[in-house]
């Protein structure tokens, strides 16, 4: 078993580019979670059928089908050297979820992205404009932002020990390097 990272932070955090950039570099998969769901919306599953309501408004997918979804994911081969979640587990119920399907290969080091909250909402009504996700627009951004608050921040006391805390405001190479560091000490 290689490294098992999570990427944590709000919305608009950078932890889906931040992922990409360390997945090539590890060479072990990148398993978003926000992603997986987007695809199975795409392509008219059931599961994306039961997500895309709550998606819409910015509500967390119930547990049951997103831990559903990843512990499938992660039983695959590609997963067997390690791998980087981004967008799971997004709250206490689903870590501890993971952390009793994947025993003693659950997650090693955590990366928490700090970005204050007027960043996140400017980049991510930037985003709106570039990719055109449904759920960037003002309102939904706010509501994802008191969710994560509410729901998934707990989990940097949760994680304790192995979390690292890496400014997220910077360059895209300038936190990547961060973030390297961090996983090297
Ligand atoms: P962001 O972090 O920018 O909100 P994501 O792609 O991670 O983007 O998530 C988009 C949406 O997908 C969330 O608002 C939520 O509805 C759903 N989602 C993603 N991951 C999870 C998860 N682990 N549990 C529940 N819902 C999720």
């Amino acid at each position: 078993m290689g490294r098992r990272i999570l990427f944590l932070g709000p919305p608009g955090g950078g932890k889906g580019t931040q992922a990409k950039l360390l997945t090539k570099a590890l060479g072990i998969p990148h398993i978003s979670s926000g992603e997986m769901l987007r695809e199975a919306i795409a392509s008219e599953t059931e599961l994306g059928r039961k997500a895309s309501e709550f998606m819409a408004v910015g509500d967390l997918v119930p547990d049951d089908l997103v831990v559903a979804m990843v512990k499938e994911r992660l039983c695959r081969d590609d997963a067997l050297c390690g791998y980087i979640l981004d967008g799971f587990p997004r709250n206490v119920d689903q870590a501890e979820a993971l952390a009793n399907a994947m025993g003693s290969d659950g997650i090693e080091t955590t990366i928490v992205l700090h970005v204050d909250e007027d960043q996140t909402v400017e980049r991510l009504l930037r985003r709106a404009d570039l990719e055109g996700r449904t759920d960037d627009n003002e309102a939904t951004i706010r509501h994802r932002l008191e969710v994560f608050r509410q729901e998934t921040e707990p989990l940097i006391a949760y994680y304790g020990d192995n979390v690292r805390r890496v400014d997220g405001v910077g360059s895209i190479e300038g936190i990547f390097c961060r973030v390297v560091s961090e996983l090297a000490s």
